[in-house]
């Protein structure tokens, strides 16, 4: 996994493009505004906590389709700042970078999962207005880092959805209902979701319905980052 860095080149800081002295992902004073997503946490969504159940309120009042959510860093400081650059300021380049920080960090999981690597769809019509797809960036970047297929042909968005910024949860659910298909190829194998940010979980709990619908034995979703649910 050290070597994941040495392929990142020339190193810059993620968040303000700061050149490193050396391997890297963020300057020194970015670093200082990342922060891991606590533990203990829900065992079905990561939501940090001590839960009676190992499971948070939400989880157990309605369990998520998907085995697991994860996120080895909360969206706030340098992390959301990368991000937004990532996805709204036009540098797919970040991709790169970005997969490797998430394969450095999510070490554990990667260990753990092995399954291909699905990336969450935009819809044709926000990727024409964008230029590019970041999940797909994302997961096919992080495809060559860990050597690992990836199915983008296995998931497609095939409804334009609102953006699920300022929506209430039930408005989230609505909002995303029937906007993925997935292949029947699908069928009978695990999957990696990956996505650049976790918010509610809506977004891959209706993803997660439309694979296990084409007969995904499991379902696990990675992002970046995560989050908080007071800030979602
Ligand atoms: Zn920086
Ligand atoms: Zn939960």
């Amino acid at each position: 996994m050290e070597g994941l860095l040495e392929l990142v080149y020339p190193p810059a800081c993620v968040a303000c493009d700061e050149v490193l002295p050396g391997a890297g992902f963020f300057c020194e004073a970015c670093e200082a505004l990342v922060l891991e997503t606590p533990s203990p946490r829900c065992r079905s969504c990561s939501e940090p906590g001590a839960f009676p159940s190992a499971r948070c309120p939400r989880c157990e009042h309605r369990p998520p389709p998907f085995t697991l959510a994860f996120a080895p860093l909360e969206h706030d400081g340098a992390v959301a700042k990368a991000i937004h650059r990532f996805k709204y300021e036009q540098r797919p380049d970040l991709a790169r970078p970005l997969a490797a920080l998430l394969a450095t960090s999510a070490r554990a999981f990667f260990r753990d999962v092995t399954a291909p690597l699905v990336p969450l769809p935009l819809h044709a019509g926000r990727f024409r207005e964008r230029g590019y797809d970041q999940a797909t960036l994302l997961a096919v970047e992080l495809g060559q880092l860990l050597e690992r297929p990836v199915r983008d042909a296995w998931l497609d968005r095939v409804r334009a959805t609102a953006r699920q910024v300022g929506l209430s949860e039930d408005a989230r659910d609505e909002n995303v209902r029937g906007a993925f298909v997935a292949s029947p190829e699908v069928k009978g194998s695990a999957v990696v979701l990956i996505d650049d940010v976790y918010t509610t979980g809506s977004t891959a709990a209706e993803a997660t319905r439309a694979l296990r619908a084409a007969g995904a034995t499991e379902v696990f979703v990675l992002t970046l980052a995560r989050a908080r649910r007071e800030l979602a």
